[in-house]
């Protein structure tokens, strides 16, 4: 693009969205650019801030005559690079785009602009009585225009299913700017293929999500919570297995180890152990009471005493405990940032397959170099282990990110045998590209390829996020 081009498409774009909502200045690009990986060149256009569907239509338009890519950008907490703009695209952020309608009591949804963060949409269900399910830490900041994009899981998924589970209703926007409204509110609907559900998981490579109807319940029954020390990591599935056996109604199951337990403790302000003594490993158990207010942790509790899978255990005995035992895992993230540079995996397993998969892992932890901690904590429950590589802050970035994917290398290819996936809940972005082929066939990408050929024949939404065109 020449700059006379240039300016020619800054001014048309100030025309739409109006002069302060569009970014040019290097340094916040580098910032609007980005997600928090921050590990990839980030090297955006422009960035703007629609105020409407319209004016998100009306920009996409502009892009796709002008043949110019665009990025859209959320909350910028994706872990996988996929709100990255590092080939001088626009990058389209819905930050403005915060309206959440009045919440529907009757048919237990609301609907809401996608630049509206999760914890409003927790905080506005909460407010007229309801529940909105999808849980994550980095609810605060993550939009629900994001959540949809990457199909979020969280901490609540083996209650109430991720966010695919939460959406009854889109509106999306087109490559071409044309505005796709699939956003009903109908819990059931069987007339032909359901469109929107390509546009959940995406990764932003279809379409931009400007609208959204998701599924509200009603506020569930009394949760306790509890963290319990174990000895062993197949201890966990072991009480992962006795909890359904007893029936439990698990809202969470958590883990992580006592390595990431010490980084938290060393970062996270007030974190304190529960335990006087460590353990290797520990479980974060969310159970509902059962009907009438009846504890359903504590008989649980001593049935995975008796049954020897728990060292020690200790239970959330109000409100201020509960949010500090919650904290311990909900740090983690943040707390591995401030330790070191860090990797990130989310790969998922057949649950009853965990226990080998783990065995094997650790025999490829003990021969990586020295310098790299691997640091094990997920969402367990789901078969979902976050898997990070920490060095040293002190150390060279690009060499600490080259030396820990050789080592994410020979642990992604233990994946295959047990039909796992390489990404249970981030997605695929940047990061993981070239590892798509481990958990989805030569036939699966070629459809995945001829989908978004149809539907972005220009190429220009969120290009080389997933794969990469032929
Ligand atoms: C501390 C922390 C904890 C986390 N915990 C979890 C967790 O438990 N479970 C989990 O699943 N993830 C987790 N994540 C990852 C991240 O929060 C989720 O992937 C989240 O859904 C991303 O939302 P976002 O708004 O920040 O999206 P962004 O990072 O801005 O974008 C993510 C992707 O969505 C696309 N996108 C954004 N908005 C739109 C839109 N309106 N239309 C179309 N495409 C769009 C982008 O192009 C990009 O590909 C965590 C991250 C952090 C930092």
């Amino acid at each position: 693009m020449t700059s006379a081009q240039g300016s020619q498409l800054m001014a048309a774009l100030r025309n739409i969205v109006g002069d302060c909502n569009v970014v040019t200045e290097p340094k916040e690009l580098q910032v609007l650019g980005c997600d928090w990986t921050k590990i990839f060149t980030v090297d955006p256009l422009a960035a703007v801030f629609p105020g409407s569907t319209e004016e998100v239509s009306a920009v996409m338009k502009l892009c796709h005559e002008n043949r110019v890519s665009v990025v859209p950008s959320g909350g910028r907490t994706g872990l996988a690079g996929g709100a990255v703009a590092g080939n001088k695209e626009v990058v389209i952020s819905l930050k403005r785009m915060t309206k959440i309608e009045p919440v529907d009591r009757v048919g237990l949804t609301v609907q809401c602009e996608a630049g509206v963060t999760t914890q409003a949409v927790q905080e506005a269900a909460s407010a007229a009585g309801l529940f909105f399910a999808l849980d994550l830490a980095a609810k605060g900041s993550s939009h629900i225009g994001g959540n949809i994009a990457t199909n979020a899981g969280g901490l609540k998924l083996i209650r109430y299913g991720g966010m695919r589970e939460q959406v009854l209703g889109l509106e999306v926007v087109l490559p071409d700017g044309s505005i796709l409204d699939m956003n009903s509110r109908l819990r059931k609907n069987n007339t032909g293929y359901d469109l929107k559900q390509l546009f959940i998981g995406c990764e932003g490579t279809l379409g931009i999500v400007t609208r959204a109807t998701l599924r509200l319940m009603a506020k569930p029954r009394h949760v306790q919570l509890s963290c319990i020390a174990v000895r062993d990591f197949s201890d966990i599935t072991k009480i992962l297995t006795i909890s359904n056996m007893q029936g439990a109604t698990i809202t969470a199951f958590e883990f992580f180890t006592d390595v990431a337990h010490g980084i938290v403790l060393q970062h996270a302000q007030g974190a304190r152990t529960p335990f006087q003594q460590r353990a290797p490993f520990y479980v974060i158990l969310e159970v509902e009471d059962a009907a009438g207010g009846v504890s359903v942790m504590e008989p649980l509790l001593e049935k995975l005493y008796e049954e020897g899978v728990c060292l020690d255990a200790v239970i959330a005995q109000n409100s201020a405990q509960f949010k500090e035992l919650w904290s311990l895992r909900e740090n983690i993230t943040e707390s591995l940032s401030a330790h070191g540079h860090v990797r990130k995996n989310d790969i998922s397993l057949p649950i009853d397959m965990l226990d080998a998969f783990i065995r094997e892992l650790m025999d490829e932890v003990a021969k990586a170099p020295k310098d790299i901690e691997v640091v094990l904590f997920g969402h367990i429950g789901d078969g979902n282990l976050h898997i990070n590589y920490v060095g040293p802050r002190s150390g060279d970035k690009n060499k600490f990110q080259d030396a820990a994917r050789k080592v994410e290398e020979r642990i992604f290819a233990l994946l295959p045998k047990y039909r796992g996936s390489v990404s249970a809940e981030h997605g695929i972005g940047l990061l993981k590209k070239k590892d798509l082929g481990l958990s989805r066939s030569e036939a699966e990408i070629n459809l995945m390829r001829g989908i978004k050929d149809l539907l972005d024949p220009a190429g220009i939404m969120n290009p080389g996020k997933i794969f990469d065109r032929k």
